[in-house]
């Protein structure tokens, strides 16, 4: 690269997740050991438009290793998809010095970001996500925790469930994607997982399952339902009908966003964000960082968008084997 960076910008942006917070923390540590500057964009693209931005040193990020959200707060930014948008983002990051752009956030973010390495600001993503669904990455900041919120929620209605024999129809984040619902539905010992990835058949899904499970002697019923997939009391009304259990049933929502991020996504924003930092600063751009097996690495982010992303086979395999006796 032919220019030196001095001043990283850092924003999140779209969804938020456990785990962006020590991202944040992991960048500025960074910068401050490797003598660059960092300053924070408040409201993600939104930030980037109107200059919302704030000086960050090693006090603003104290703590934050332990804290779910993000204290640069994230938006959903519609502006910043038309052209006048992106050109007074452009405008901003000249205006205040800044070099480049390390923009944490999912799909819809890393398209951003996208966008502003064509008009020419270095960019760099980190994927967060609680969904799981970035294409370019196996692991996205945030899975893990929202995973165990959800495990942690359902062990607990599983045990009055038990008591009662009753069946649970219970549904989890995951509009598009289904990788919330399948690690949940494997981790909670589920009866039943519908994912929106899959034709929905409640039949074959969920009654044949269920009337499997209560001929090999089981008395109570967890399904599970990617938000995705359609009404978690609809659902329930089917088996109503169906089956004669009284089915109860409990939306998660936005309990599965937030809490202290688990020591997975703790290490992996930590691991990210200096791995973000030392890319810009040995001269590789408009990257995404991502986890390939295991280990962090970088890919173009150009190239990241373009990818498209499933549910694991093998983990869907696992799951239907164990929800088919
Ligand atoms: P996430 O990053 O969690 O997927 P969104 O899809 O809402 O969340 O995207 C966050 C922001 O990124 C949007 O509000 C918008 O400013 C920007 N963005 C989303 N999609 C695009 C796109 N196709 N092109 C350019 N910018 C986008």
């Amino acid at each position: 690269m032919d220019r030196k960076i001095k001043r990283i910008g850092i924003l999140t942006s779209g969804g938020d997740a456990p785990g962006m917070n020590p991202a944040i923390r992991a960048v500025v540590r960074s910068c401050i050991y490797m003598g660059v500057e960092c300053i924070g964009i408040r409201r993600g693209y939104s930030g980037l438009i109107n200059g919302d931005v704030i000086p960050l040193d090693d006090k603003s990020v104290n703590g934050l290793v332990t804290r779910g959200g993000t204290i640069l707060y994230t938006a959903r930014c519609p502006e910043f998809m038309t052209d006048d948008g992106l050109q007074r983002a452009v405008k901003t990051c000249k205006y205040i010095g800044i070099d480049c752009i390390i923009a944490i956030g999912g799909d819809g973010t890393f398209r951003g970001a996208r966008d502003l390495s064509v008009w020419g600001v270095p960019v760099m993503g980190i994927p967060g996500s609680i969904d799981n669904d970035i294409a370019c990455t196996e692991y996205s900041i945030g899975f893990d925790t929202a995973c165990n919120t959800a495990i942690e929620a359902i062990d607990r209605l599983r045990d009055t469930m038990q008591s009662h024999e009753r069946c649970s129809v219970v549904e989890v984040m995951g509009r598009k994607a289904g990788h919330i619902a399948l690690y949940v539905g494997i981790a909670a010992g589920a009866t039943a997982v519908l994912v929106p990835e899959q034709e929905l058949d409640l039949d074959r899904d969920v009654i044949e399952k269920i009337r499997r499970a209560r001929l090999s002697g089981r008395t109570h019923f967890m399904i599970i339902v990617a938000e995705g997939v359609g009404s978690a009391v609809d659902v329930a009304s089917y088996i109503r009908e169906h089956t004669g259990l009284d089915p109860r049933v409990t939306v998660l929502g936005h309990v599965q966003r937030g809490g202290s991020p688990t020591a997975r996504d703790r290490v992996t924003a930590s691991r990210m964000g200096h791995y973000a930092v030392k890319c810009l600063l040995e001269g590789r751009v408009n990257r995404a960082i991502v986890t390939k097996n295991g280990d962090i690495t970088d890919i173009d982010i150009e190239e990241a968008v373009e990818m498209k992303k499933g549910l694991q086979s093998s983990m869907v395999e696992c799951l239907d084997t164990l929800t088919g006796v």
